[in-house]
């Protein structure tokens, strides 16, 4: 038995790593799907799709409306400057790697036996991050 469970941020990111497109200034809305295996189903229930939510949305709500970089990068100096709210992150902000972000922070924070995550920068373009259990 899998649950899903659909979420969605909306973002602006760059990523200087890869190439002029994505090294502009722009933004995605990212969808995301994280797929969870309950242990045992009671009543016929593996985990209340509200209690779910509860725990994953507050983690998915921090990133909604704000802009994503590189710590690197330079602009979080003058986004700093500035006084401009920003996420700063320990990688290159590729759907990859926001995948396998979202993926361990859910994991960690939530501790719900998530094994997979989908998370799509467009409508045609995807990553899967999962862990065979
Ligand atoms: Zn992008």
């Amino acid at each position: 038995m899998i649950i899903q469970k659909k979420y969605y941020f909306y973002a602006a990111h760059r990523n200087k790593e890869a190439g002029i497109k994505c090294g502009r200034l722009h933004g995605h809305t990212y969808d995301i799907i994280v797929h969870i295996k309950p242990e045992v189903l009671t009543n016929g229930i593996g985990i209340l799709f509200s209690d779910i939510d509860r725990m994953i949305e507050p983690i998915i709500k921090e990133y909604d409306h704000y802009l994503i970089l590189n710590q690197k990068d330079t602009l979080c100096e003058i986004l700093e400057l500035a006084g401009e709210p920003f996420i700063k992150l320990p990688f290159d902000t590729s759907a990859e790697n926001m995948a396998i972000w979202l993926f361990t922070r859910i994991k960690n924070e939530t501790k719900l036996p998530i094994i997979k995550i989908e998370l799509a920068e467009t409508k045609s373009s995807n990553v899967i991050y999962e862990i065979k259990s």
